[in-house]
């Protein structure tokens, strides 16, 4: 496992007691304190056993810089990036890995406005930290620390109360539900907000305790235990959130994972049916659905780079209606521009709701593609083979948005370096599975030459 300690677009990451150390958490928070003015900055974590030891350095740093602290313990990444704005803090500080194993830990920044900060932004933090140059203030301007637990709540609320929610309709339905949130932050909230759907939920993993009973990332190879209840339970449904509940999937009435990309084309087909010629978002890495969908719409789509941050801020200068990433991250912007597994959850319950129809018709109705995700561990010859790759496939439409996507008619690869982790991202999709996995097989090849 390589240690270095990650810096960029999502944050400061890194592997506890290694790179992830309390004096590395303390300068960033405290730059960041410089950079919030004093001000007042909210900071929430996940479950992660590390979460207590890092959240207290964090404070530490803020206070120590001046700034108020509203802690809102543990709780999803997408309720810190709620209240940041309705607290009017200067910003907030999210301690999680997301979707990393346990080992990891991680601080993510949130402006102002509840968004992630822009790369830019993060430069101004990184630059802080790497020339010395943050200032602590004296005894008798030290912050001081409030706890408010009633985030999760509002949060909730704030769903319900969404002009997309009928309440009292999906209540009527009352979907039987499998949740698995492997014990993350997702436990303190997400069956709360289930329940108050009407839905009978059988909880996996619910406890918040940050011990992870599966590798955390909702991948179907990571969701058996999920699978297995549902078809168990004879459940309508099987949702899974990772840590930070920002990423959902979902697994059908039979017990079959739908693959996370089918969480934003569903999410995107309910939302676009409402309001046509809207415009969406997002990254360069998901799936063609969303292209086809945004098509049967007469909508737009705009593509970013890979990372919340570029998202969001797009689907802000555009006025998006909805948009996210293929990962599971659905952002609906009239509730805040964050992955937010809830709001994925509610919409998708109340699109099976008004159509009647059950999820794994729904996934059915979708564009038939198929997509394979492999890693590759990062190595010193990447540059080189990535030009290798862009002669072998130089028929094809190139983008170097993010590393490189070629596009063909009939199937699209793409190879980037991992924002989270020191892996290689290898994605190819095509019309079947057997194309798509040769694709990815081929570019390996040349990734690990
Ligand atoms: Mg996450």
């Amino acid at each position: 496992m390589q240690n270095d300690l990650m810096a960029g677009i999502s944050g400061v990451r890194g592997v506890v007691g290694k790179s992830l150390t309390p004096d590395i958490a303390l300068k960033y928070s405290s730059a960041f304190g410089n950079l919030c003015r004093s001000g007042k900055v909210v900071v929430g974590r996940d479950s992660r056993t590390s979460g207590e030891m890092i959240k207290s350095t964090v404070i530490s740093g803020l206070l120590a810089t001046g700034c108020s602290v509203v802690d809102l313990g543990i709780c999803a990444t997408p309720t810190v990036e709620i209240a940041v704005p309705e607290l009017k803090a200067w910003g907030g500080i999210i301690i999680t890995a997301s979707h990393n194993p346990i080992q990891w830990n991680a601080l993510k920044f949130v402006g102002s406005d509840g968004i992630f900060l822009s790369p830019k932004e993060n430069q101004k933090l990184f630059d802080l930290v790497e020339n010395d140059r943050i200032k602590y203030q004296p005894w008798n301007k030290i912050g001081k620390v409030s706890f408010d637990s009633t985030w999760s709540k509002n949060h909730i609320e704030k769903i319900l109360r969404l002009k997309y929610i009928n309440v009292k309709l999906i209540r009527q339905k009352k979907f039987k539900v499998v949740l698995d949130c492997c014990n993350g932050a997702g436990g303190v909230v997400s069956p709360d907000l289930l329940k108050a759907l009407g839905c009978t939920v059988i909880e996996l993993n619910c406890q918040s305790n940050g011990l992870f009973p599966h590798d955390p990332e909702p991948t179907p190879k990571n969701l058996t235990s999920l699978c297995q209840a549902v078809k168990k339970h004879h459940a309508d449904l099987g949702f899974a959130n990772d840590p930070d509940v920002d990423r959902l999937a979902i697994v059908s009435e039979k017990g079959i994972p739908l693959g996370e990309e089918v969480t934003l084309a569903l999410a995107t087909r309910f939302i676009l049916g409402k309001k046509p010629k809207s415009h969406v978002v997002t990254n360069i890495s998901t799936s063609r659905m969303i292209d086809d969908i945004v098509k049967e719409f007469d909508s737009k789509v705009y593509r970013t780079k890979v990372g919340e941050a570029h998202v969001a801020r797009k689907l802000k200068q555009v006025k998006g209606i909805i948009g996210g990433e293929g990962n599971g991250g659905v952002i609906l912007p009239e509730l805040h521009c964050g992955r937010d597994a809830l709001v994925g959850m509610a919409l998708i319950l109340e699109y099976l709701a008004e159509s009647g129809k059950s999820v794994s018709r729904l996934a059915s109705e979708l564009p038939p593609y198929f997509m394979v995700k492999e890693k590759a561990r990062l190595t010193k010859n990447f540059e080189r083979n990535l030009s290798k790759l862009k002669r072998k496939y130089s028929a094809g439409k190139i983008s170097t948005l993010d590393g490189l996507r070629i596009d063909y008619d009939d199937f699209w690869l793409q190879v980037r370096k991992s924002n989270t982790e020191p892996q290689v991202r290898i994605i190819a999709e095509a019309r079947s599975k057997h194309e798509a996995g040769k694709l990815v097989a081929d570019a390996l090849k040349i990734i690990n030459s």
